[in-house]
């Protein structure tokens, strides 16, 4: 028997988002037509190209923000000196929620995997060594992966110069996991036990 064709543009849409499935899709896009209000609707539409239009990478940084300069980066409250190197946006996020780290941050946009193609080069690499002046310590905070370590590697390399210290999280982080599900203690005490490379 074919298939009746339900709201098929739809929820081909729907299904292009992370974890969601033809089922769930298709939950949605009955939902949306025949249970949301239109100015609901039209709300969430609104949102959503306006939010995809206005968000750019920080021009220091690399956060995703909706200034040129993020909030992080330009705030007098934290310290200057130290930066704390990161995956993506998601990961700021999940330490900004523990409230254990006051520093700076820097997004990489991914991590090197010669895998799948990704070289030093096409991630914010060159931004980060432009921003060392008054730096004094430069804090690596990629996952135990395979990726994880070579791009770990690669700084430490990169960035060794007499003054800056370079250290790395790791204790009590679960190996081969994201820093996107570590609560406050664990990174509290991954902050505590970092290594600094020699
Ligand atoms: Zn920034």
């Amino acid at each position: 028997m074919k298939e009746i064709k339900f709201l098929d543009n739809l929820v081909s849409s729907l299904e292009k988002l992370p974890g969601v499935g033809k089922k769930t899709a298709q939950r949605y896009a009955y939902y949306i037509v025949e249970k949301m209000p239109l100015e609901h609707v039209e709300t969430l539409a609104e949102e959503l190209i306006k939010t995809k239009k206005n968000m750019k990478h920080c021009q220091c940084c690399g956060i995703l923000s909706d200034l040129d300069i993020c909030e992080i980066c330009s705030s007098t409250y934290r310290n200057h000196k130290q930066i704390m190197v990161v995956r993506d946006t998601k990961d700021v996020l999940a330490i900004e929620k523990t409230g254990q780290y006051n520093g700076l941050y820097h997004v990489l946009g991914g991590l090197i995997s010669l895998l799948d193609g990704i070289s030093p080069d096409d991630l914010n690499i060159d931004s980060l060594e432009k921003r060392l002046d008054g730096v004094e310590e430069v804090i690596i905070a990629t996952s135990f992966t395979p990726s994880g370590e070579t791009t770990a590697l690669y700084l430490e390399k990169i960035l060794k110069k007499d003054h800056l210290i370079i250290s790395r999280i790791g204790y009590g982080l679960p190996a081969g996991g994201d820093i996107e599900y570590v609560d406050e203690l664990t990174l509290k005490r991954a902050l505590d036990a970092r290594k600094v490379s020699k």
